[in-house]
């Protein structure tokens, strides 16, 4: 229910003080329903472009359940719900299968990779690189169109296992991705064992950017390790012009938040991809 789940969108539970054990169970039953009948599960999608020139670089799949009574719930609400109900690893095929679909809608027109967030269930399961290469096959997609985002934390409890499975995922030519950086107990030296190509700075250091300038050294000397690296550079959360500016001139090279666009279903993303968009970036340069 709270914020305490965004983190790893699932480990924590926050009883919802609205709500008691019956409204709980209520609610793994209606997720149960809905994803069997396969049609109140949806994704929206966030778009991500290059600092340098605007381009559309990217697109975040984030889950959504329209519930027939209760509306649209977002994942802080969702996920401790499907993980109580031990109906994670549905939600996850539901959520890639939706992920695909939509990029299958605009490649190889648009080369637009679609990224996809993975729960510590999802790092630590064996079968995840088979389900992926044959949902990509099903799909008639490349590798390089996935993108799949974890956060440290979801390593920990089994980190050999954890590697293994990403290393295969990128031996099939899937891009990885490292969310929520800067956070909890995040470590630089972390980078050495894990392999990824992209790395997601969380929101929390580049909200504070205009007031700290401790988090603006924090992203210089990020930015310049991950390129060491071969590793790009994702802002989330960028809220206006003046953040993505300040991050530009910080070495990022992504950026993805309201300033550039919310999170939409679908078919509102088709249109905006295919529209020119004077976004926040394109004003940050000029
Ligand atoms: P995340 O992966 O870090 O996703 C970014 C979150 O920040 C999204 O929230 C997005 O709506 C929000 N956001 C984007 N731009 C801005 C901005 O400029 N300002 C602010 N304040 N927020 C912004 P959302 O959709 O509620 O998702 C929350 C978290 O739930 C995600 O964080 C991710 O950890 C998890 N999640 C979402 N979808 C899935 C999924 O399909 N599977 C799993 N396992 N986790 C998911
Ligand atoms: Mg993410
Ligand atoms: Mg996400
Ligand atoms: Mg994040």
């Amino acid at each position: 229910y709270a914020a305490k789940s965004s983190r790893s969108g699932v480990q924590v539970y926050v009883p919802d003080p609205r709500g008691g054990t019956g409204d709980r169970l209520r609610t793994m039953e209606d997720l149960r329903t809905a994803l069997e009948r396969d049609d109140q599960i949806e994704v929206h999608l966030q778009p991500q472009v290059d600092l340098r020139d605007g381009a559309v670089v990217g697109a975040e799949a984030l889950v959504r359940w329209r519930h027939p009574v209760r509306g649209l719930l977002s994942p802080a609400e969702l996920l401790p719900a499907a993980e109580q109900a031990g109906l994670l690893r549905p939600l996850a095929d539901a959520v890639l299968d939706l992920a695909l679909t939509a990029a299958a809608g605009w490649w190889p027109e648009r080369e637009v990779p679609v990224s996809v967030n993975l729960s510590a269930a999802d790092v630590t399961d064996l079968d995840l690189p088979g389900k992926v290469a044959q949902a990509l096959v099903r799909h008639g997609l490349p590798a390089r169109a996935l993108t799949l985002e974890l956060v440290e934390d979801t390593l920990m409890n089994d980190p050999e296992r954890g590697r293994r499975v990403l290393g295969e995922l990128r031996r099939l030519g899937v891009r990885t991705s490292i969310d929520d950086y800067g956070t909890g107990y995040s470590s630089l030296a972390y980078l050495r064992h894990l392999p990824a190509d992209e790395l997601k700075l969380d929101r929390s250091l580049t909200h504070d950017l205009g007031t700290d300038r401790r988090a603006g050294a924090i992203i210089r000397h990020t930015v310049a390790l991950a390129h060491d690296l071969g590793i790009s550079v994702v802002a989330e959360g960028v809220e206006d012009g003046d953040t993505a500016t300040a991050l530009t001139d910080l070495g990022c090279d992504v950026a993805q938040g309201f300033a550039i666009a919310r999170p939409m279903p679908v078919g509102d993303f088709r249109t905006w991809l295919s529209a020119p968009h004077g976004c926040v970036v394109d004003r940050a340069g000029s």
